[in-house]
């Protein structure tokens, strides 16, 4: 068959073909553990679960509003008021299935074709093959391990060339774990407003963070509402990544393109999914708190362990659930990289982690501390027994 030029564009997500992978080999009865998940080990909170029974129950089950309906709008209104002091109206916000839609609603809505578009790396598996499909370019900008996977203005300032149009800016980052303080966070947006560089800001991890309190760019928002877009969601925070909840808080014409783009590829979300959002958005958030607090722990487990491993560099993570530990000093020509690593330790220990390739650092691993201390702390012991027997 004869596919479309764009297809060549892009590959497979490598995270959810590792999710997958590991999936099959429990299904095939392999004794395997996976830290190749991408989502919070917790179930969905009750109080979640039974709202979206209720909209069954209720019947709220026909088309709604692409944007999503106007009380779940005004719950992430609410959200951003309550976590950040910034006032937003729904007018500034669309529903989406899931933060990869916000991301590429925005990415469609705002790139020409051959913008710029820069990418910190380690990146997000998804981020080049998004900016590539809605025609821009991804314009690397490097941060070393020995550097903590951190990058500020100066790292910016070597990068960008005349053609960029965009930077992604993902705090805490999957799959570093590099959360940003508030300062860092101004110094690069202030950066890129002076430029005319739009911020798109992924902050889909913005609860799991562990030292000190949730940093956002929407104060940015406030001041500069056609600079910047902030994308979030519910899969992460409160544990929802099948419900397939994301939002997106930009300037209303910025909405209002994204609606337009929406309404003919995939709609609104899901009107369930929108009843247990408005649960979540505007219930406690004792279970978020709970769940940060195991994360911590396993934080913080897997870096007593990690650190006992002798060459490998691994930055303490200030968020998300990922340990992205650089494997260089291990490499050998029989292991030349993150990829053979990760067969070694599938073949020699049973564990599955993703290579670093998929997020453009081939001689890292990324690690997933999204399972139960016990079963972390065998699998990185069972890791460390394969590689230095
Ligand atoms: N951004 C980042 C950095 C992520 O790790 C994820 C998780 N897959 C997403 C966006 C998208 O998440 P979702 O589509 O499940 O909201
Ligand atoms: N964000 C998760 C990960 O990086 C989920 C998988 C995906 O959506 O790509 O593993």
């Amino acid at each position: 068959m004869n596919f479309a030029e764009r297809m060549k564009k892009i590959k497979p997500s490598a995270t959810l073909a590792f999710n997958a992978k590991a999936l099959e080999l429990k299904a095939a009865g392999i004794d395997v553990t996976s830290l190749a998940v991408g989502e919070p080990d917790a179930p969905t909170p009750l109080h979640i679960c039974e709202a979206a029974k209720k909209a069954i129950d209720d019947n709220f089950t026909k088309y709604t509003a692409v944007p999503g309906i106007m009380e779940l709008r005004q719950a992430v209104c609410h959200y951003f008021q309550r976590q950040y002091n910034v006032s937003a109206k729904p007018e500034n916000v669309i529903l989406t299935t899931g933060g990869k839609q916000s991301l590429a609603n925005t990415l469609f809505v705002m790139l020409n074709d051959g913008d710029d578009v820069l990418l910190p790396c380690p990146y997000w598996t998804s981020y080049p093959d998004l900016i590539r499909l809605a025609g821009g370019n991804p314009v690397l900008v490097p941060a070393s391990s020995a550097k903590g996977f951190r990058i500020d203005v100066s790292d910016l300032e070597k990068a960008v060339t005349p053609k960029t149009r965009m930077i992604i800016l993902n705090s805490p980052s999957n799959p570093t774990g590099v959360a940003y303080t508030q300062e860092e966070v101004d110094a690069m947006v202030k950066w890129c407003f002076e430029r005319d560089i739009f911020v798109l800001a992924d902050e889909i991890y913005d609860q799991l963070v562990y030292d000190g309190a949730p940093v956002s760019a929407a104060c940015w928002w406030e001041k500069n509402p056609e600079k910047i877009a902030i994308v979030n969601g519910l899969s992460k925070a409160f544990s929802m990544p099948g419900w397939r909840v994301g939002y997106t808080l930009a300037h209303a014409d910025l909405i209002k393109q994204s609606s337009k783009l929406q309404g003919q590829m995939t709609s609104h979300m899901c009107s369930i999914a929108q009843k247990a959002a408005l649960a979540a958005l505007d219930g406690s958030y004792d279970c978020v708190e709970e769940m940060r607090r195991d994360f911590l722990r396993r934080r913080d487990l897997a870096m007593a362990e990690i650190s006992t491993w002798p060459g490998v560099v691994c930055p303490k993570p200030g968020g998300a659930f990922y340990l992205f530990p650089d494997m260089s000093a291990l490499l050998t020509p029989e292991m030349p990289d993150g990829t053979a690593v990760c067969t070694y330790l599938l073949e020699k220990a049973r564990v599955v982690c993703v290579p670093g390739e998929a997020f453009g650092a081939p001689n890292c691993i990324r690690l997933s501390y999204s399972v139960s201390d016990e079963t972390l702390m065998d699998a990185l012991r069972r890791m460390k027994e394969a590689l230095y027997h």
